[in-house]
């Protein structure tokens, strides 16, 4: 036994368990090629204008980046249409999730609220923060009831985190619902938006939660370059909110979480209209093969808004994960989601989404 002793709380943590690495597949199972559409990532791979900043800006990673990061601050919030002291880039938008809970949250005193089956970062961050996190129901077909969210908030919510569009399940709530669900949500509480996937909401329009801003300053807008724009291994994301809540955050939180490549990428590729619209494309048009290829193969698929799609198989989920694993497609099954007849696909590029459609034909 090691006399190493940390925080009660902390003794009986489980670490985040990620999947088997494409290269730890590969062995195992004997393959050369294998297909990857378990983390929701960019199927068109990393924009080629953010590979050239990098490569031009390499000699001088020397340096410490400008902290704050206000060139990158400046193009997001241009792009987001909000003013710069709104932005909070971070290190993922997981750092933004840990800040926000860490400049709120009372330790040992409040809580974070949020749905059951969730993003297991919330979790997460609130356990390491001392925070009790606190989970409601969903709904019928796996919705999120708004009302039932609202009801919930005692005084001790410090936040309420909402995903939409949701992981894992793909289903998004509109901007007016979630109008009338903030205006009963007390000012006290932060209402946490997770808009990692709000790039793929269509109509854009109906899913637009900018305008809740100005009108509910607890309102926080949470997004990432993880996923639209490609960059996922090079961790930024960014907060919208209040400029005073920002401002909090800013004079607490650790200075340069956003390296400097990472920072150059992430402008690069804010201005890569082609690679974003052709994301776009790819995107959507495989959405609709997987929705009516998997309702054809008899399997239930949600209706999803999202770069991926959940669906239950006409088999034994864990069965079909492994018989797709065997043949290099790798997928994400929902047992740690606690939905362990499900599965989360991401879509590929054209070419990954038929050789997946093909493949899970066979086996079912
Ligand atoms: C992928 C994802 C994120 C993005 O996290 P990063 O730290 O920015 O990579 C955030 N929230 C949800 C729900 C996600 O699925």
């Amino acid at each position: 036994m090691s006399a190493i002793k940390v925080r009660p709380d902390m003794m009986d943590s489980t670490p985040y368990a990620p999947g088997l690495t494409i290269d730890e597949i590969k062995q195992k199972y004997g393959l050369d090629t294998v297909i990857k559409l378990a983390s929701n990532e960019n199927p068109l791979g990393a924009s080629p204008l953010a590979q050239k900043a990098i490569n031009r800006h390499a000699p001088y990673v020397f340096r410490y980046p400008h902290n704050g990061n206000p060139r990158l601050n400046r193009a997001i919030a241009e792009r987001v249409g909000v003013d710069e002291a709104q932005i909070i880039s971070g290190n993922g938008s997981d750092e933004v999730i840990d800040l926000l809970v860490r400049i709120k949250a009372q330790p040992g005193q409040d809580e974070v609220l949020t749905y059951e089956s969730c993003f297991s970062m919330y979790r997460l961050m609130s356990r390491l923060c001392g925070i009790n996190f606190r989970q409601i129901p969903r709904g019928e077909g796996y919705r999120q009831p708004l009302k039932a969210l609202a009801e919930a908030v005692s005084e001790k919510t410090a936040i309420v985190f909402l995903t939409t569009p949701d992981n894992p399940t793909g289903l998004a709530v509109t901007a007016a619902e979630v109008r009338e669900m903030a205006a009963s949500i007390p000012e006290h509480t932060i209402l946490a938006i997770d808009e990692a996937y709000i790039d793929f909401a269509t109509p854009a329009e109906v899913y637009d939660m900018r305008g809740l801003l100005n009108e509910f300053p607890n309102i926080v807008l949470t997004r990432t370059f993880s996923k639209a724009y490609g960059l996922a291994g090079l961790r930024v994301g960014f907060g919208i909110m209040s400029p005073e809540l920002a401002g909090y955050i800013n004079s607490a939180r650790a200075p340069f979480t956003v390296n400097l490549l990472a920072e150059e990428a992430a402008i690069a590729v804010l201005a890569d209209e082609v690679f974003y619209n052709t994301t776009l494309d790819v995107v959507l048009r495989g959405r609709k093969r997987f929705t009516s290829g998997l309702r054809e193969m008899g399997c239930e698929v949600l209706d999803s808004q999202a770069n991926f799609v959940m669906f239950k198989p006409t088999r034994d989920a864990v069965e079909v994960f492994e018989e797709l694993l065997r043949r290099g497609i790798i997928v994400r099954p929902l047992k740690s989601f606690g939905l362990p007849e499900y599965i989360r696909v991401n879509m590929g590029t054209d070419y990954e989404n038929e050789v997946f459609l093909k493949t899970i034909r066979e086996i079912l």
